[in-house]
């Protein structure tokens, strides 16, 4: 079936004004409400859907976002409560600490103490938890008393690599809802 693009933009233009909930949109075949809806199912525990909602988005797509979700839970937990370790204890070169000394000396001190306080609970908050895309520069902000500021750097470039995770995973959950949603004809919207 052949929809021309204009008729398909109107369409969807419409189905926007209407008050659609997140696991229906996820449901109606246009590749660009699944990310949104996805994002919006995921904002809550997937186990405490309704049960309309669930046999709406069926099992295997219920199944794919309670084991993303579990899985970036256990990694933020992870994350939260283990600081990152500069150069494996050593430090940043550059910090005045340096050494095999670095692990007890006031910067790694400091490191722990304000990951803790501020990013780890702030990880953890359970209303409203810092997001892995604006952790980075939540942490850049953090006035790191004590901590050399190369230090700082050094244990961003490490925390980086695990905040990217989150990425991943929710490229392979999308990856997922794509192939296993029969796209509507409506979906041929171009830009
Ligand atoms: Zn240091």
């Amino acid at each position: 079936m052949y929809i021309c693009s204009p008729a398909a933009r109107w369409f969807v233009d419409q189905f926007e004004l209407l008050d659609i909930t997140a696991s229906h949109k996820l449901t109606l075949g246009i590749r660009t409400w699944i990310e949104p809806a996805a994002k919006a199912l995921l904002r809550q525990p997937i186990y405490q859907l309704s049960m309309a909602e669930q046999e709406e988005i069926g099992f295997d797509v219920a199944l794919t976002l309670s084991n993303a979700q579990q899985l970036l839970a256990e990694h933020r937990l992870q994350i939260a409560v283990t600081p990152p370790h500069v150069h494996y204890g050593y430090g940043a070169v550059q910090c005045a600490h340096y050494g095999s000394e670095h692990k007890r000396s006031p910067c790694a001190e400091a490191w722990d103490r304000i990951w803790w306080t501020r990013v780890g609970r702030g990880l953890l908050h359970p209303t409203n938890p810092i997001t892995f895309d604006k952790a980075e520069t939540f942490i850049r902000s953090i006035e790191s008393t004590g901590v050399s500021t190369q230090c700082v750097t050094a244990g961003l470039d490490v925390i980086a690599a695990k905040f990217d995770l989150h990425e991943q995973v929710m490229n392979r959950v999308l990856q997922k809802l794509y192939e296993g949603t029969s796209m509507s004809p409506f979906n041929q919207v171009s830009d």
